[in-house]
């Protein structure tokens, strides 16, 4: 039953992987040249879906708060400032090779991997019984006193344990160990042949200047974060701003990923959309909470449902962090970080004053002192993002009569087109009236026309896309000025008059629908 819905499920996630394909919404890169690995191309559907999760975010951050304010720093910065912030001498995975198939893993993902199963195989115990005893079962209590539940529970906390002590630790042998000791074989080959555990740099580098004058080596940045960091002074001065208040950045990162698998979940060159919240000493904790909470209610205005969404707290946290979690979402691989919220002291600022010998200090006009700002920092993965919001609308229905569709039901203020506009047939003056209707609308939002095919078939293609109204143009529009609408989810159709159509597609697409949600 288990390995039914696993395999189910990774049979959907193929199909959404060739869905983004076949409709623009995501290329491989290079793909002409049988592509590069862990890079890949945004299409013309693509690319309008990330920029309005860009604007989602964005406007969630520097619109709704007035102490939030937005920068745009370079890709390029002095290399120092990765060695300030302990990329160059940390920004680490652990690797380790299986000699036989000679496929790369990372040690930490492969015993995260076993330990996700160990919950699996409780979870299977409990439904198991849930089932059996029905009505009457009592989940804690059984969790509490079976025991075969309580021997998977402790072998895998004790597998835990050392993990997270191997980690903080940062003992590559025992993380060995435990790979060795809980029998984990390479999927490709099925072996447990496997090399030493070693420590592999992410950072990219590249030279910049000509070697005659001296080229200096620098980083492709691997975050975001530094560029706001390094700018939190001329930002705080030129826009006067009081402490509490935050830097947000939307910008490219890089990552020489080890194990780049999974489509767009783990790539070489991908978006961050970060936000860094300066405060004061000892109010940090107060905010870490603040934020995840404004997170976490940003995810689930889009309405994909609660339970998809689930708080991780790290098990190693970074010796600068004082708290740290992730929000994870049901991929169709299972629970996995979209975003980290993260409690960085005044680690940051810090290193960047011992390192450029430069002050990184606010004064503060209540305490009438001058202090190094402490900081709690928002990171989430546009793409990952994109790839959580595509993998939760992607859905294959079976209408009446046995005919299927396949439809991405986005959030309609996240979806590429906004309506459809298509004439009924290709003549009559359908057309003309078809295109005269989109020259009034394409001011408002994004329209596309399509003549193309029957009237059925269009609707599937919009469906596809995940346009949420489709509005067609028939022989009555000619004698009383009204459309039909059709609604993508219900399929539903409605009869407008052209006047109230601007009005009634504006407001259902309004991002503010969003955004006044997560203001309450
Ligand atoms: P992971 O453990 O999955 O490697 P991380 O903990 O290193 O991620 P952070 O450094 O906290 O990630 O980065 C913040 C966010 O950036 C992540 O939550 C994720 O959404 C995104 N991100 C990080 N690495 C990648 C990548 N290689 N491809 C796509 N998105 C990424």
């Amino acid at each position: 039953m288990h390995f039914l819905i696993m395999a189910q499920q990774e049979e959907v996630f193929k199909k959404l992987v060739s869905h983004c394909k076949e409709y623009g919404y995501v290329f491989p890169s290079s793909e002409i040249y049988d592509g590069l690995g862990a890079v890949y191309d945004y299409g013309q559907m693509g690319v309008e879906l990330k920029n309005n999760i860009k604007k989602y975010w964005w406007d969630s951050m520097v619109l709704l708060n007035e102490n939030v304010v937005g920068i745009d720093s370079a890709i390029f910065m002095h290399p120092t400032i990765w060695k300030a912030s302990g990329h160059v001498d940390a920004f680490n995975d652990p690797l380790i090779d299986n000699k036989e198939s000679k496929k790369r893993y990372r040690a930490d993902v492969l015993i995260e991997d076993y330990l996700a199963k160990q919950d699996e195989k409780i979870d299977k115990e409990v439904q198991k019984a849930a089932r059996r005893f029905g009505e009457t079962f009592d989940e804690e209590m059984y969790r509490q006193t079976n025991p075969r539940v309580l021997e998977y529970q402790q072998k895998r906390d004790e597998v835990h344990a050392r993990f997270a002590k191997a980690l903080n630790d940062e003992n590559l042998d025992e993380l060995r160990q435990i790979i060795v000791d809980c029998e984990i074989a390479c999927p490709i080959s099925g072996t447990r042949n496997w090399t030493e555990v070693r420590q592999f740099n992410l950072m990219f580098s590249t030279e910049m200047g000509s070697t005659s004058d001296g080229a200096m080596k620098i980083y492709l940045r691997p975050e975001t974060a530094q560029g706001i960091f390094v700018n939190f002074l001329n930002v705080q001065k030129t826009g006067r701003m009081k402490i509490p208040f935050g830097i947000a950045q939307i910008g490219k990162a890089f990552r020489n990923e080890i194990v780049a698998r999974q489509f767009i979940f783990r790539m070489r060159e991908f978006e961050q959309m970060e936000m860094q919240f300066f405060v004061a000493p000892g109010e940090e904790l107060k905010w870490f909470e603040h934020w995840k909470a404004i997170r976490m209610r940003w995810h689930q205005t889009l309405g994909f449902g609660a339970h998809k969404y689930r708080f991780h707290d790290h098990d190693k946290l970074a010796h600068y962090a004082n708290a740290a979690t992730d929000i994870e979402f049901e991929m169709p691989f299972g629970f996995k970080e979209v975003e980290g919220i993260h409690s960085r002291t005044d680690f940051d600022l810090s290193q960047h004053e011992k390192f450029s010998g430069k002050k990184l200090q606010y004064f503060d006009p209540e305490l009438n002192k001058s202090y190094v700002p402490f900081v709690v920092e928002t990171s989430i993965g546009l793409d990952r993002m994109f790839l959580s919001v595509l993998a939760a609308s992607y859905r294959e229905e079976t209408l009446e009569g046995g005919e299927t569709r396949v439809l991405l039901n986005l959030p309609p203020a996240l979806a590429p087109v906004k309506l459809a506009i298509l004439p009924l047939v290709k003549k009559d003056g359908l057309p003309e009236k078809a295109r005269a209707i989109m020259d009034e609308l394409k001011f408002s939002f994004s329209c596309q026309y399509d003549e193309k095919d029957s009237i059925g078939k269009r609707y599937r293609r919009q469906d596809a896309i995940g346009t949420p109204f489709c509005a067609t143009i028939d022989h009555q529009t000619l004698e009383d000025n009204t459309v039909t609408i059709r609604y993508r989810d219900t399929m539903e159709q409605e009869r407008v008059s052209i006047d109230a159509l601007q009005q009634t597609i504006a407001e259902k697409t309004d991002m503010k629908n969003l955004l006044k949600q997560i203001s309450i």
